[in-house]
């Protein structure tokens, strides 16, 4: 079974220059190798992974700056737009099956959708002292929260969409298993987001988004601050001090949270066609006083209010599905675990043999019921075998959207 083990990188500031620099450079590279197989592709040549690969040396003497970057991870490069190629021809095969309908030629790659890069064999290591030591970059500080179990096949660097690095570990371990691989779902043009606790929100894509350690913060002083309000003397002049504090300290917290939620918001609403949230009334998510529940509770709701409403202008769709069933299903087979308990992080499928994060599970069912709902997607599809979207004519935002 192959393991993702994910640790946050604390780059300096020179390491973050060179990080972006080679994040770029990737990214240009990716969708410039296309357009050479476009140009073969209508003159019926067929260019493959081999003949890229070869040109890399030429690249660097053309173009200097792919030197400050580790050969292998320009290969691994070549390799996903090998890997996209071959998806879009077994598509175009099976669509003569009847399979589909439509087979969406590979993608150009904005900034916003290209944010990682991969040392798919060596060019790296992890130190003594649990920090990474990344060829052409150099040492970056990084929080090893738990040991790696097993041999480390790849580290993929990628910048999240709050712009905070992660070093992912791929890690085969003795236990048979399916990992899912998905730099596939990303090409889809939707998203489905599993709002939670553990993380705020996990995307059907992998990624996720944590609430700031900052807001988490100064939630916590609030509720300190609150608490004396209600010690003092009401009518004494103390009260009226600590009840300024109070407004003072909740007017922040506000403006903290909502700079926050219109970040990732702004993200989703710009780069996706379709964004599939759970619906939070049917969730029954009341409010209660266990205090990351409630932290979470307030983000939620802001999150998909403000993303509705972006979405909405931007011409995307936003839906919200019924949440039933959608942690207890099975993201690849449909097999149900009804023994599925809170505390299971990992949902095993005794079907298929799955194993996967159970947020990201959720993420993707979610992610197929919207596009059901949209009518894009059949039950029995497969999260990696769903057709891409085409552009979206008619939103449907909810009415009475919040005006913000
Ligand atoms: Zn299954």
């Amino acid at each position: 079974m192959i393991k993702t083990y994910r640790f946050r990188l604390y780059p300096s500031a020179e390491q973050e220059r060179l990080l972006d620099q080679q994040l770029d450079l990737c990214r240009e590279l990716y969708n410039a190798f296309p357009e050479q197989r476009i140009l073969a592709y209508k003159t019926e040549k067929r260019i493959n992974y081999n003949y890229q690969q070869d040109q890399l040396p030429e690249l660097k003497n053309a173009f200097p700056e792919f030197r400050n970057i580790y050969s292998q991870v320009l290969q691994d490069v070549a390799r996903r737009v090998d890997r996209a190629y071959e998806n879009f021809f077994r598509r175009v095969k099976e669509i003569k099956q009847g399979k589909h309908r439509k087979a969406g030629f590979p993608r150009f790659k904005p900034v916003n959708r290209y944010r990682s890069v991969t040392y798919p064999q060596s060019g790296f290591g992890i130190m003594e002292n649990g920090h990474l030591k990344l060829t052409k970059i150099g040492i970056l500080r990084m929080f090893m929260h738990r040991d790696v179990e097993g041999e480390i096949k790849t580290v993929t660097i990628s910048r999240d969409r709050v712009g905070d690095w992660f070093a992912s570990f791929s890690v085969q371990s003795g236990l048979p298993g399916i990992h899912i691989e998905n730099t596939e779902l990303q090409d889809q043009g939707g998203l489905g987001i599993d709002l939670g606790i553990t993380h705020l929100a996990t995307m059907s894509d992998g990624t996720f988004v944590d609430t700031p350690h900052f807001l988490v913060k100064a939630e916590r002083q609030l509720k300190r601050d609150q608490r004396h309000l209600s010690r003092k003397k009401k009518g004494s002049n103390n009260r009226g001090k600590q009840k300024m504090i109070v407004a003072k300290r909740h007017r922040n917290v506000k403006r903290q949270r909502e700079d926050f939620v219109h970040k990732v918001s702004n993200d989703l609403a710009s780069n996706y066609g379709l964004l599939s949230f759970e619906d939070l009334n049917i969730a029954g998510m009341v409010r209660n006083h266990h205090l990351a529940k409630s932290i979470s509770n307030a983000s939620w709701s802001m999150l998909v209010q403000y993303t509705t409403y972006k979405a909405g202008n931007a011409g995307k769709v936003v839906v919200q599905v019924n949440p039933k069933g959608t942690s207890k299903t099975c993201s690849r087979c449909g097999w149900v675990k009804d023994d599925l308990k809170l505390s299971d992080r990992i949902f095993h499928c005794s079907d298929c043999g799955l194993e996967i994060d159970r947020d990201l599970n959720a993420a993707i069912n979610i992610h197929r019921l919207g596009m059901m709902e949209v009518g894009r997607g059949t039950p029995e599809v497969t999260p990696v075998e769903i057709g891409a979207l085409p552009a979206m004519a008619t939103p449907v935002v909810e009415s009475g959207s919040p005006r913000l």
